[in-house]
């Protein structure tokens, strides 16, 4: 009798046991395989967000940096990367940040603050920044047109651009969600209405109202504070130095 109980016991113990060990194989199981699943869905998240393709490889490798890396507040929309522009066609690919010269990073920081301070609604938006040579020759090559009219679009790369040197930008102003603010003529337009140099004639004519001047002059002030200058022809077009001088100071990057 105390034989059987003592065997009983032993018999439950053992049942006790394995359930337990059981359960605990079954508990770790389940654990690895959610964490493969959580790992394998966080390296592919990873991959769709941090995809560099041999284009903004070298960029990296020519010593750029992606501007949102240091300013996470101002906003990108490469227009080449897309085919929202003259080509209607997307010469970028997966190219999606704005790369620049390193020693543009305080400067655009302090065209940036000069913003903060006159409208702490509003930020920067960029539709271009450096441009590699290899890819401005693929845009001059896609217009079919007489040279005179291609310059219109783009410079010739033969001669090189202060975009090919990674210190100019296509930029505009923008409300707190990015959308851009009116300037009265789209990045990009060849028409003369993009043109400061016309802006007064535009405005007396009634074709660009005191807003879009407005907003245009602001955004001269604001590039000006960092040290950017702008173009006769271009409203969003702003050079941090002359050719000549990037030539002394950097690479083209090809
Ligand atoms: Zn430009």
């Amino acid at each position: 009798m105390r034989l059987s109980l003592l065997f009983s016991l032993f018999l439950c113990l053992l049942i006790v046991s394995c359930k337990d060990t059981t359960a605990n194989d079954s508990s770790v199981q389940t654990s690895n395989t959610e964490h493969d699943t959580i790992s394998t869905i966080d390296s592919s998240i990873t991959e769709a967000v941090y995809i560099i393709d041999s284009l903004e490889q070298s960029l990296i490798d020519a010593g750029l940096v992606n501007v949102q890396d240091s300013i996470p507040e101002i906003f990108i929309d490469l227009r080449y990367s897309d085919t929202n522009n003259f080509m209607h066609k997307d010469v970028y690919g997966h190219l999606n940040r704005a790369y620049v010269q390193p020693d543009l990073i305080p400067d655009l920081r302090k065209s940036l603050l000069f913003l903060k301070e006159k409208n702490a609604s509003l930020s920067l938006l960029i539709f271009d920044a450096v441009r590699p040579r290899s890819v401005q020759q693929i845009m001059w090559d896609v217009l079919d047109m007489p040279i005179h009219e291609k310059t219109k679009f783009v410079s010739n790369p033969k001669n090189g651009s202060v975009h090919n040197y990674g210190a100019a930008l296509d930029i505009t102003l923008c409300n707190s969600d990015g959308s851009p603010l009116d300037m009265g003529a789209d990045y990009d337009d060849i028409r003369l209405i993009a043109y400061p140099k016309y802006e007064q004639a535009y405005l007396d004519s009634g074709m660009l109202n005191t807003e879009q001047i407005e907003n245009r002059k602001l955004l001269r002030e604001t590039m000006k504070a960092g040290g950017f200058h702008g173009i006769q022809t271009e409203w969003w077009h702003f050079n941090r130095y002359s050719r000549d001088i990037c030539r002394e100071k950097y690479q083209i990057v090809e």
